[in-house]
């Protein structure tokens, strides 16, 4: 079956979880239990194999076939099995500057997860932010919201807030965004990416999977919706937008929406530049037919399930123009 071909295509990649131990400790950890490490990150690894990601600080990859779900490691939260789309988001959100950096940048205020459960993202970020400052963690739904909790005390994550509460439904000028400058918005989506492994499958949301055109086009909606709603959050200057699928209503267009709204024009929210959103990843947004200008799609990812060895994903970035910037973006409108 062709989903089958394409998730054979994808490494098992395993996040090292720095708020439990580090990336040396897990090393030393897998030798011990007989993998070596191979020194070219780029190639597939064999069976007995690992290697350390090229983009995504803390991220391991195995052969396919090592067989980790019931490792130890997971029930003591010091590893994740996350695929490496998948940690995009809270990586471009909080480090962008460049691949080596590994500590969070300086300029982080407080940080707003929007859409939580099951965590994977959520605890990425603790993580990155040294399980330091402030996370709060919005979840709607209240059996996934206990998955999110029981997650968080897993990673160990001390840094993070779970409120069961629909992030639409909270005020933007409500006490709980005080001083929040970077959101993470990972909506529910078709899941239409996800070739492999049901692991994964929870990270898509409590959508069916399935993709006809009239259902594509209301999960676009909510999505431009909640991208909105962040947008009038007056003190975000940063936000990434998710997801784990690959149509265009979901992707693209919803980036192109959220550009030309109201909201955007208010609070002067552009894409940040392709320089700072994992510029060494190739596959960039989709300009044709989608609305959007080269340059603008551009500063977009996209991840082609199984040729890119992850599953289907794609990430936005939005970022607050300083004047200037925003003086350059009325001009290129207006020509
Ligand atoms: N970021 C998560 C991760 O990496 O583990 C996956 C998030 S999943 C794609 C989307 C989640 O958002 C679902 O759990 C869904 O219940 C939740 N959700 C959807 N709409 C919401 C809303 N308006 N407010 C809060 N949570 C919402």
């Amino acid at each position: 079956e062709k989903g089958d071909e394409r998730a054979n295509q994808i490494p098992r990649y395993v996040r090292v979880n720095a708020n439990v131990w580090t990336m040396g400790e897990a090393i030393a950890h897998f030798e011990a239990a007989g993998f070596s490490l191979t020194s070219l990150p780029d190639a597939f690894p064999e069976p007995k194999q690992f290697a350390i990601d090229l983009h995504i600080p803390d991220l391991l990859l195995f052969h396919p076939s090592a067989s980790l779900t019931s490792s130890p490691l997971l029930t003591e939260g010091k590893i994740i099995l996350q695929d490496k789309a998948s940690c995009f988001p809270a990586y471009i959100l909080i480090s962008p500057v460049s691949a080596d950096q590994k500590s969070a940048r300086a300029d982080v205020g407080k940080v707003v997860d929007a859409t939580a459960a099951p965590g994977n993202k959520t605890s990425a970020l603790s993580a990155l932010m040294g399980n330091q400052g402030e996370i709060t963690a919005f979840e709607r739904d209240p059996k996934r919201f206990k998955t999110l909790q029981i997650m968080l005390k897993k990673a160990r994550c001390k840094n993070v807030t779970p409120l069961n509460k629909d992030f639409l439904s909270v005020d933007p000028e409500d006490d709980v965004f005080e001083g929040v400058t970077h959101i993470l918005l990972d909506p529910s989506c078709s899941g239409s990416g996800i070739v492999n492994r049901m692991d994964y499958l929870l990270e898509a949301g409590e959508e069916e999977p399935g993709v006809d055109e009239a259902r594509l086009l209301k999960l676009g909606s909510f999505q431009l919706k909640m991208i909105k709603h962040a947008m009038k959050i007056k003190s975000a200057n940063r936000i990434t937008y998710s997801t784990c699928s690959i149509h265009k209503e979901e992707d693209e267009y919803v980036v192109r929406d959220a550009l030309a709204s109201e909201e955007a024009a208010q609070a002067g929210f552009v894409l940040g530049p392709r320089t700072k959103v994992l510029p060494s990843w190739s596959r960039r947004g989709l300009s044709e037919g989608t609305g959007l200008s080269e340059d603008d799609a551009n500063c977009l990812i996209r991840c082609t399930p199984g040729e890119d060895r992850t599953n289907g994903f794609f990430v936005a970035c939005f970022v607050k123009a300083t004047a200037l910037e925003q003086k350059q973006v009325g001009k290129r409108a207006r020509d």
